[in-house]
């Protein structure tokens, strides 16, 4: 069996970039599958990436230098792929909105089905992933010949980076390239938040504000916490609707899914939907008034009082990490 993984790239400017951790953990997740793991690596300043790559479990690494693929494009990378993919009996990229953009249309372009948010790996065809808000768990086999899978970056652990041969590099073939010029999609702008604080997917630590926080100008309680404790700053659904901050910053079903070794809720009710999104934390606090919360049933610590109160205090005594 061979395995393709899709790569993201994150960071700033040329000399920041780098492989996205999502990525790397797919290719702990690849490397269960086969042996022989392959990596698409595209975009305009992919090169130098490379060098980052050595001593990577990769067989080779495929590389797209194309200014048709620089926004990383849904409809200009899968024509790509989906020709590379022939030579492959998987495709496996990170569970980002970037894969959940391009993986359906992979699959769709192969006439194949998808396996999105894989938490484990069985065998070949098995996988293990969460359904109805992680409230259930499936055991999914597919018989298409080529898997299409997105998989949950907090299930799987960083790749070993040492004692492996050194990756060759191929570059893609200039008329599966061409493929990457597409008329139904260009790119307009983005918006790109700036941030100090780790990036919440990735974060080891992570303070959640929800509707308790009341305003705008409160949640920054939140930050103020998450700064001390050097964490990423995250929210419910109810703290983004009423305008506290950012959708970026949703934990839950129609959130990001996080897994840090310590999640702080400060007023949040803990409904299914923003659980779906954090269960998989190793330690659980919640601060919240209302004693029968259901946060509390899957907080490891839980106190009961007022945010206002409490949090500054917290904040006061804990010493900078
Ligand atoms: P509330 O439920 O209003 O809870 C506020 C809490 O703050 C209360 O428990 C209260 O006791 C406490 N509180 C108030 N004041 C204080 C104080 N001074 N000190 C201490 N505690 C205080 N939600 C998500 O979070 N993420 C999702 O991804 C998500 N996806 C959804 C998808 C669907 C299809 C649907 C239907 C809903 C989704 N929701 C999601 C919404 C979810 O159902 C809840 O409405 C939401 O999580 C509630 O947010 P909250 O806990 O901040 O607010």
């Amino acid at each position: 069996m061979a395995v393709l993984v899709i790569a993201e790239i994150q960071g700033d400017g040329v000399a920041g970039q780098r492989l996205s951790e999502q990525t790397c953990r797919a290719v702990t997740a690849a490397q269960q599958l086969s042996d022989n793991v392959d990596l698409l690596l595209w975009g305009t300043s992919s090169a130098h990436i490379v060098d980052q790559l050595q001593g990577y479990p990769l067989g080779q690494i495929h590389l797209l230098e194309s200014a048709a693929v620089e926004h990383g494009l849904a409809e200009s990378l899968a024509p790509v792929i989906t020709a590379l993919a022939v030579d492959y009996q998987a495709v496996v990229a990170g569970s980002s909105t970037f894969a959940k953009d391009l993986l359906p249309r992979v699959a769709a372009m192969l006439d194949v089905g998808m396996t999105s948010d894989v938490i484990a790996i069985e065998s070949e065809d098995t996988f293990i992933r969460p359904m109805y808000a992680g409230n259930a768990i499936a055991k999914v086999r597919s018989h298409d010949a080529i898997k299409v899978i997105t998989i949950r970056s907090a299930a799987f652990a960083l790749p070993l980076t040492n004692g492996c041969d050194p990756v060759t590099v191929v570059r893609v073939r200039e008329d599966i390239a061409a493929l990457a010029v597409n008329d139904l999609s260009s790119f307009v702008s983005e918006q790109i938040t700036e941030s100090e604080r780790p990036e919440l997917s990735a974060a080891k630590v992570v303070v959640s504000g929800g509707r308790g926080l009341q305003s705008a100008e409160q949640f920054h309680l939140v930050e103020q916490l998450a700064d001390k404790l050097n964490g990423a700053v995250g929210a419910s659904r109810a703290a983004v609707d009423a305008g506290f901050i950012g959708n970026d910053f949703q934990v839950g079903q129609t959130g990001k899914i996080v897994a840090p070794d310590l999640y702080i809720a400060l007023g949040i009710s803990g409904a299914i939907q923003h659980i779906a999104g954090m269960k998989d934390a190793k330690v659980v606090v919640a601060i919240n008034k209302d004693a029968d919360a259901p946060i509390f049933d899957v907080a490891d610590y839980g106190l009961v009082g007022d945010l206002f109160d409490l949090v500054p205090e917290m904040i006061k005594r804990l010493p900078q990490s």
